[in-house]
């Protein structure tokens, strides 16, 4: 059933707000603010609720159930997060406060930068980067910085294997150099021989994806790192995926000279919609005066009477810049510092390992109803093929829309591109064996469906307030809202 619109239960002269009389001398408006032709719907304060609380229930969303969509990470977001952000004395401070005035937001950062290098073997991190592939567009141009610095002009290539995120080549691109694909072998990991044969001394870097979009640990990642950093090359690891590999492994330390984080990922701060993120930047001791600024350091120790040090921030002494406004997203830094400090060290291992065998546990569960194309332990995510032999018109995304029916949010569809009907299914570790079993019940029962009665599929969903949607003529003809835009917001630019 559709809801009618907040135009549509609009009736004349209802109001939703009773101003007090005026007790002060009236002031007269600026005459173009003024306008009687104004189309606004005239409700009441609970229409109003109701109207807006409806259609938020219409939206799936992680607080509504399963959201196994590879590559982003859904986890739950711990409501304590959110307690802490809200605190007043985070919450209400001034982007512009004093650094005097501002020591406890400061510590908080300073802390938060020593962890996340301590998570991934960097010396130091950055929190600006608002975003996940911002902090791989800073990565590149600190990568570029350190050959110009060098005197290096020759480079002007970086490698990206196919199995990377798309962000991966886009970024290259972003930050004037040419990105050079490398094919994968039939493991899903970098076709080494192709690696080799493309290192030479134009090569600036490479940017890789660990665990790649497959799912799957780099088998020979130090061979890798080595090939790289022999034709003079720095190595770039985009961390988005570190819910894997937490606690296990630290990209640092197995040679990588830069990574980024995705707390809006990994650290379980809120995402979707593009809503603000943070992807900080971690670099080894050859990258940290380039790293993007300001970032919080300690400018005096503490004096024997004195609990704490003096935080102020600094730009690095060769920083790339500032690239957003302020010090990054302090709301997102606050909900990441409270995840590690709630987990402590052996909690964030465990986030990793229960993420693992989550994904796992699905993969084997389904193998033998589905295609697995590279059927070995993954990580915290894995691909299945979404067709069915002697089903021919049944695609991945009629599985993703009937999956829908079972109250389900769909996997990522097509992507990883190498993968022919992929569905890239991401449990994270926030979810238990019932609901799990639960969802692959869901699939196997499809994958029969598929085979009894495929139009069951193709014109699913079937119990959802809209039914399938045009998404090619969606894209094509946005329109952003439902109701006929009124004259006077169509007259103007
Ligand atoms: C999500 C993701 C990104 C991009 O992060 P944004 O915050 O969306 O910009 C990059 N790489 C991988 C592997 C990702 O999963």
């Amino acid at each position: 059933m559709t809801q009618p619109t907040i135009y549509e239960i609009s009736a004349n002269e209802r109001v939703g707000v009773r101003l007090p009389a005026v007790d002060v001398p009236e002031a007269s408006l600026p005459k173009d603010l003024l306008r009687d032709d104004l189309d606004l719907p005239e409700v009441s304060e609970l229409q109003v609720i109701r109207h807006f609380t409806n259609l938020s229930q219409k939206n799936y969303a992680i607080d509504k159930g399963f959201y196994p969509l590879g590559s982003c990470t859904m986890k739950y977001n711990p409501r304590l997060n959110e307690d802490v952000a809200r605190l007043p004395g985070f919450a209400h401070l001034h982007p512009l406060t004093d650094e005097e005035g501002a020591q406890g937001a400061l510590a908080l950062m300073y802390q938060l930068q020593g962890w996340l290098a301590e998570i991934s073997g960097f010396d130091k991190v950055s929190l600006v980067p608002a975003a996940g592939a911002q902090g791989e567009f800073a990565g590149i141009l600190m990568i570029r910085k350190y050959h110009e610095d060098r005197g290096d002009s020759k480079r002007t290539k970086i490698l990206v294997p196919n199995s990377a995120h798309g962000t991966n080549p886009a970024t290259v691109t972003m930050a004037g150099y040419q990105s050079v694909e490398l094919p994968s072998d039939e493991h899903g990991d970098v076709d080494l021989d192709a690696l080799r044969a493309a290192c030479d001394d134009t090569v600036a870097g490479m940017m890789i994806t660990v665990p790649n979009t497959l799912g799957l640990f780099e088998g020979h990642i130090l061979d890798v790192i080595k090939a790289v950093h022999d034709c003079g090359g720095l190595m770039y690891m985009d961390g988005a995926n570190m819910n894997a590999l937490m606690g296990v492994v630290k990209p640092g330390e197995l040679g990588f000279d830069v990574m980024h984080y995705n707390l809006h990922k990994t650290f379980s701060t809120p995402h979707g919609g593009g809503g603000p993120g943070s992807g900080a930047v971690g670099v080894n001791e050859k990258l940290a005066p380039y790293l993007p600024g300001p970032v919080v350091e300690i400018v005096e120790e503490p004096t024997e009477d004195e609990e704490a040090p003096l935080y102020g921030l600094r730009m690095p002494e060769k920083s790339i810049g500032q690239l957003k406004a302020f010090y990054g997203n302090f709301g997102m830094h606050n909900r990441a510092y409270t995840y590690i400090r709630i987990h402590g060290a052996e909690g964030i291992k465990d986030i990793s390992r229960h993420a693992v065998l989550n994904a796992n546990y699905i993969r084997a569960k389904l193998k033998d109803t589905y295609t697995i194309p590279y059927p070995r332990i993954c990580g915290h995510e894995f691909v299945l093929e979404g067709h069915f032999e002697g089903v021919d018109d049944v695609h991945a995304l009629d599985i993703s829309k009937r999956l829908m029916d079972y109250n389900f949010h769909p996997p990522t569809n097509y992507f990883p591109l190498i993968v022919p009907e992929a569905l890239l299914i991401e449990p994270t570790e926030t979810e238990d064996k019932a609901t799990l079993d639960s969802f692959i019940d869901a699939m196997k029962k499809i994958a029969q469906e598929a085979h009894d009665d495929p139009d069951l599929l193709k014109t699913a969903p079937h119990n959802l307030p809209v039914s399938r949607l045009d998404e090619v003529r969606a894209a094509k003809q946005l329109v952003l809202c439902c109701i006929e835009i009124p004259s006077w917001a169509e007259a103007g630019d």
